[in-house]
């Protein structure tokens, strides 16, 4: 299990994340779900230990992380940041080799070929990364992240996602997101940062809501994302709608002057 335990960070004696706690169990995706500012990006970091937290305590499977060398956390989370830049002219095929470097053992060398194929980036191999559209870059970057932890492991592992496809088409929103769920097959925890409350509500097993830096409800996606919960997540109205417990979630918002069907209490300040 990947576990945050009242971790606190302060920037200018202002706490962006503020006293959290939460946990990450292999086979279970969690979306990390909050407005503009909330946090979510600082707090990934803190789990990912990009950044170190001076009060509280992450574990991976029990190991606190302060005590993980670079390697070994390499061998237990793969980290996708909100943006990645490249200063060098790579080609794609370069760029997704960059997330085996870490590798103990040389990997099978049909890992690349097949991670690009699953993230439709193969036949972009040859092309310059810096030549990419955004959605592209987005999938180059997930298949090198996804190249780290591809090949089955005995124990869990941890995949980390800040808006992984934020500039993705439609279709292609689907398709990674099914490819991120199968990997839960593999014994790895997945927690996404993501804006889409439909595709949270939809792929995810369960969700965290951020606000101002606090966790202000967190557990299975059917409990937390509820209509009243997101109205106060994101002060705004929203709308939840499903025909059953086994049936997919619509998650709809309208423009504050149209007038709805839906009932809400939400009233703008
Ligand atoms: P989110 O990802 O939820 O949009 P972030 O975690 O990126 O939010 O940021 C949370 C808050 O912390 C924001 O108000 C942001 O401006 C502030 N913040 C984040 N990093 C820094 C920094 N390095 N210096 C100053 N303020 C920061
Ligand atoms: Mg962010």
């Amino acid at each position: 299990m990947l576990e945050a335990k009242n971790i606190h960070f302060c920037i200018n004696n202002k706490p962006i994340v503020d006293q959290v706690s939460i946990h990450l169990k292999p086979g279970e995706m969690t979306v990390l779900l909050g407005p503009n500012g909330a946090g979510k990006s600082t707090l990934f970091r803190l789990l990912s230990g990009e950044l170190l937290c001076k009060q509280g305590m992450v574990r991976y499977n029990g190991l606190p992380i302060s005590g993980l060398k670079p390697k070994e956390l390499a061998h237990l989370r793969a980290v996708m940041p909100q943006h990645s830049t490249m200063t060098f002219p790579f080609q794609v095929i370069e760029v997704v080799m960059l997330g085996l470097m870490l590798s103990k053992k040389k990997y099978p060398s049909n890992t690349v070929e097949e991670v690009m194929k699953a993230t439709h980036t193969w036949e972009l191999k040859n092309q310059l990364y810096g030549n990419l559209s955004g959605g592209e870059k987005q999938r180059v970057q997930l298949a090198r992240v996804l190249c780290q932890i591809w090949e089955i492991k005995s124990f869990p592992r941890y995949l980390l996602l800040d808006e992984p496809t934020s500039s993705m088409d439609i279709a292609q929103q689907h398709h990674i997101l099914e490819i991120i769920g199968q990997l839960k097959h593999r014994n790895i925890g997945i927690l996404a940062i993501l804006h889409d409350l439909n595709l949270a509500a939809n792929y995810a097993d369960n969700a965290v809501l951020l606000k101002n830096g606090t966790v202000i409800k967190q557990g299975p996606i059917r409990e937390v994302m509820t209509a009243e919960n997101l109205q106060r997540n994101f002060d705004y109205p929203i709308h939840v709608e499903t025909d059953g417990p086994a049936a997919p979630i619509y998650v709809s918002s309208l423009a504050p002057n149209k007038k709805s069907s839906y009932t809400t209490n939400f009233k703008f300040a």
